[in-house]
């Protein structure tokens, strides 16, 4: 089967061995592959501490075409399903220790990552499976991690009692995950302020269903005049500009939900003990989400409610050119890769 590793920083594409499920996997036959930013910052090795060569991809939907012992219990051969739950922590967890039972498995000890669904066929634990009608375009693979992790960010905001109407802003509206931020906090019913550059990016993050849209300059300004600051910022921005920009939209009191990961080369967020004194924020950070928190995904999306935007599909063999595409920002929404065998 065809696979892409990436062997010191650059994209192989190789002919492995059909892998073999073991206890409590399925192997999946890829029909279609996301193509993430997290993929992206894997193979430039911009986060330090992790390492340049190994798989890629953890956004996918396929068909189940084999079980290891034990997976029998949770899907069957011929299903049709989504997987990666965001690349952490869906590969395995121990399901009994805290943070298990607590709702946060990414957390465990033991937790394993889904990695490598750039290849044809891919095993994993099928606890972490979630299947999806015939309904569901092979295009909304990057709801498995791009959508689970807007998702997990936006749900994020009523577990911390942000109520239906208040003003939310989106910081990255028109990217990979803030579009569907955007789709889903409206959904929600919050009042989406999409911050983004750009007028094109603009009117894609309104027609998503932002009630108001701002470059990052006037953003801070507007919000004040027009919302009185907002309740809570979702930041998806790579870069740490987008992080300090947050931080200024939020009304006294309110609720700083980070999603994005700059480049460790872009230092540290710092926050001044007197002003944070002062304007009282909430910070928290939003991973990704649970197996449950990805049914739930894939309800909203069977009733229309949240829809990937692709933008460039391509073999697997044009993942190098997607990337740098992806880097210089040459189109809004998503990549999926539709063919795996060349
Ligand atoms: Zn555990
Ligand atoms: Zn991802």
């Amino acid at each position: 089967m065809k696979a892409v590793r990436r062997e010191n920083g650059s994209l192989q594409l190789l002919d492995l061995p059909t892998p073999e499920p073991g206890v409590e996997e399925a192997r999946i036959r890829i029909t279609a592959a996301g193509v993430c930013h997290s993929d992206l910052h894997l193979a430039r090795g911009d986060w330090r501490g992790v390492p340049t060569s190994g798989v890629i991809g953890h956004e996918a939907i396929g068909i189940v075409e084999a079980l290891g012992p034990g997976a029998e219990r949770y899907v069957k051969v011929g299903d049709r399903v989504i997987l990666g739950l965001g690349g952490t922590g869906g590969g395995y967890w121990c399901g009994a220790c805290d943070y298990c039972l607590g709702g946060q498995p990414r957390h465990c000890s033991q937790s394993k990552g889904i990695m490598g669904v750039f290849a044809e066929e891919f095993c994993v634990w099928a606890k972490s499976l979630v299947t999806i009608p015939e309904s569901l375009s092979d295009l909304e693979a990057p709801l498995a991690c791009g959508g689970l992790t807007a998702y997990g960010a936006v749900k994020k905001l009523v577990d911390h009692g942000i109520r239906p109407g208040s003003a939310v802003a989106v910081i990255g509206a028109a990217g990979g995950l803030g579009h569907y931020a955007v789709q889903i906090a409206s959904s929600f019913g919050y009042r989406v302020v999409g911050v983004d550059i750009g007028s094109d990016r603009l009117d894609f993050a309104k027609s998503l269903g932002a009630e108001a849209t701002y470059e990052p300059a006037d953003a801070i300004e507007r919000t004040k005049a027009e919302y009185g600051g907002c309740h809570a910022v979702l930041v998806f921005a790579a870069r740490l500009s987008g992080f300090e920009l947050g931080l200024k939209l939020l009304r006294k009191g309110g609720l700083f939900v980070a999603v994005g990961i700059p480049p460790s080369s872009e230092g540290n967020l710092s926050i001044n003990p007197f002003e944070f004194f002062i304007n009282d924020p909430t910070l928290i950070y939003s991973a990704v989400g649970t197996v449950q928190d990805m049914r739930e995904l894939v309800d909203l999306a069977v009733a229309g409610k949240v829809r990937s935007h692709v933008s460039r599909t391509g073999n697997l063999s044009d993942l190098g050119a997607i990337f740098d595409e992806l880097e210089s920002g040459q189109y809004l929404g998503r990549a999926v890769i539709t063919d795996l065998s060349r």
